[in-house]
């Protein structure tokens, strides 16, 4: 948890109220180390109240059940999303679950122990831990045959990535992509492009070293952004102007990049998490939004229904589509998550998989 701004995160025991009607309690088995945690240190709690507990992407088994669940037992195996619309409010309505606003989630169920203090939970998840407490629908089932500790990825990093290319990008087979960022978002999004049928993928990095994982995941081309002009290297590479661009960093230049790289009627997706108050500066006309028919979106966890995305990614996982082991660099305890931060910023990682 993190107790206080500028601190680091410590290891301490938790206490838990009883189950809400809709909530259960999961033992979690593996959860990896996702950028957005580190956001939520470097950001002093990214709005969040002090003492939070941090972690997003876990994977573990159910252990007990509030009195009105039925989707899931306990012994269940079970991924957690973050991101389960609501089926009630006007957006669901009208068909649009992937835009809801109001996630289903549990209550502040988990305390730290030493005070009583209600923890405040990392996208209402709070995977860093032995035991969490989240709604019900938030739990999708994992099918025996997949680890748990390579099933954890699909709650974020890779439903993110895969998703921004097949449902925010919806990207068509035969299509020209470029992925700028490859870490293990955009290294996700590399495998939606190759699993979508795009002709060229793409990647642009800083690191040699991700860019040779991002040819080892499906990139046909990669662009060493720290030589030269990447966006003209890029559609060098790519033998013509990118139909799709995916800024996979969260900064302003990167953006201005991406719409640089695709041509008339390309899309840009935006999915790295930019720093609070940035903004860009874009051409309109000349090599710009206008005059190339721009589309610029974002991806958020990308944009998909969990109960139905998720095991999608699973049956990828076992016919060998979709490769999770290969994310996982690093293997670490409930004690390393300062290491596993410090190892995401220096690029030498994936993903850091914690082992509960
Ligand atoms: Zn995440
Ligand atoms: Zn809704």
């Amino acid at each position: 948890m993190l107790n206080a701004a500028g601190e680091s995160v410590a290891v301490e025991p938790i206490a838990f109220d009883d189950l809400g009607d809709d909530e259960i309690l999961v033992r979690l088995a593996a959860s990896g180390v996702c950028h957005t945690d580190l956001h939520v240190k470097i950001t002093n709690g990214w709005g969040m109240p002090f003492p939070i507990l941090l972690g997003h992407e876990g994977a573990g088994v159910v252990e007990h059940v509030g009195r009105a669940v039925t989707s899931v037992r306990p012994d269940d195996r079970v991924v957690i999303s973050w991101r389960v619309p609501c089926g009630a409010c006007a957006i669901c309505r009208r068909g649009d679950p992937v835009l809801c606003q109001t996630q289903r989630v549990a209550q502040p169920r988990v305390r730290r122990a030493r005070d009583g203090q209600h923890l405040a939970r990392v996208l209402a998840t709070g995977t860093f831990a032995t035991r969490t407490v989240v709604h019900a629908a938030q739990a999708i089932p994992v099918p025996r045959a997949i680890p748990l500790d390579k099933a954890c990825l699909i709650a974020c990093g890779v439903a993110t990535g895969v998703g921004a290319a097949l449902n925010t990008a919806k990207i068509r087979g035969g299509s020209r992509v470029a992925i700028i960022g490859c870490g293990a978002v955009g290294l996700s999004v590399v495998q939606g492009a190759r699993i979508a049928g795009a002709e060229r993928i793409v990647a642009v990095d800083l690191t040699p070293q991700k860019l040779e994982w991002a040819r080892q995941f499906g990139a046909t081309d990669a662009v060493d952004a720290r030589t030269g002009d990447p966006v003209a290297a890029a559609r060098a590479a790519a033998g013509g102007p990118l139909d799709y661009a995916f800024e996979v960093v969260g900064l302003p230049a990167t953006v201005a990049q991406a719409v640089g790289m695709v041509g008339y009627g390309g899309t840009v997706v935006i999915v790295g998490v930019p720093p609070t108050d940035s903004t860009v500066t874009l051409p309109l006309a000349r090599g710009g939004l206008f005059n190339k028919k721009v589309t610029l979106t974002s991806c958020s966890g990308g944009d998909m229904v969990p109960s139905e995305f998720f095991p999608r990614l699973m049956r990828w996982y076992l016919d060998g589509t979709l490769r999770l082991d290969e994310m996982v660099t690093r293997e670490i305890g409930l004690d390393d998550v300062e290491d596993a931060f410090a190892a995401m910023t220096s690029g030498t990682v994936i993903r850091s998989v914690i082992r509960l």
